[in-house]
């Protein structure tokens, strides 16, 4: 868990970074490297598309209560402390994430924005879920937007909220941002802290799901001539994941025959 700390403690510095190296993509020297309006422009229509087909596929109603039959249909299986850290820490970032879309769909209304918050809300429903049937304190009881337990998180909803408010191409960099992060968070918990069926099955599908925002983020930074770099993940599973279709289907509506298919392994680190 310090390693989740010290990278989301970073986040914002990086995004300054990111944000200085993005202004030189814009200049002369790179200009050979940008693709073409009509590339971009069709790259951006596909994943938003396929963004809106996704989720209109599927009420949230209909997932949540698929979250929670496929979530409390495998065993009860005794949790390690780096389960349970585990498991409250990314409740809490999951609404982050959530918040953090929300605050700046108000001020940029593109809904990208809406509709990736939406998926950080079941996101943050399967953690909760999880803490119920282990019978855990809920960090976030009482949720109020942009208000958190853990400090940490506070501090950085403040931060990318501050950041990203100032114009789109910042609002943009903190969705890829959150994502990079997410991403790498997500994989370290699957190779270091959790080995519980239910939480495995379930920090999956929420990384499948981030690999589906920085996809939708990534189009909208590329639409724009904003190169992002990945600062957590290396540039490999970056460029494997944004090269590779939108992944449809909610794994937690297949849970029951789903369970031997490991969709993370099939993009390795
Ligand atoms: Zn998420
Ligand atoms: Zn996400």
């Amino acid at each position: 868990m310090k390693k989740t700390m010290k990278y989301l403690a970073s986040i914002i510095l990086m995004s300054i970074v990111l944000f200085t190296a993005c202004d030189k993509t814009d200049g002369v020297e790179n200009t050979e490297i940008t693709q073409s309006v009509d590339f971009r422009t069709t790259q951006l229509t596909q994943i938003e598309a396929d963004m809106s087909a996704a989720y209109a596929e599927m009420g949230s109603e209909q997932i949540m209560q698929c979250i929670y039959d496929c979530l409390n249909s495998m065993p009860v299986e005794e949790l390690s402390e780096n389960e349970i850290e585990a498991l409250t820490f990314v409740r809490e970032e999951e609404l982050l994430a959530h918040d953090v879309y929300q605050a700046l769909y108000a001020l940029f209304p593109v809904p990208v924005f809406n509709h990736i918050s939406n998926s950080e809300s079941l996101h943050a429903y399967a953690m909760k879920v999880l803490l119920d049937k282990y019978n855990l304190p809920d960090p976030a009881e009482n949720h109020v937007a942009g208000t958190f337990t853990n400090q940490v998180i506070q501090q950085l909803y403040n931060d990318l909220v501050a950041f990203g408010s100032e114009n789109i191409g910042n609002a943009l960099i903190v969705g890829a941002t959150i994502e990079d992060v997410d991403i790498d968070d997500l994989i370290y918990h699957l190779e270091n802290d959790i080995d519980n069926q239910d939480l495995t099955y379930a920090i999956e599908q929420l990384y499948k799901g981030s690999r589906n925002h920085l996809r939708a983020f990534n189009a909208h930074l590329v639409f724009r001539n904003i190169t992002y770099t990945p600062q957590y993940i290396s540039q490999e599973l970056f460029d494997n994941i944004t090269g590779s279709p939108w992944e449809f289907g909610s794994g937690f509506c297949v849970c029951n025959c789903n369970v031997s298919v490991n969709t993370s392994e099939k993009i390795s680190r």
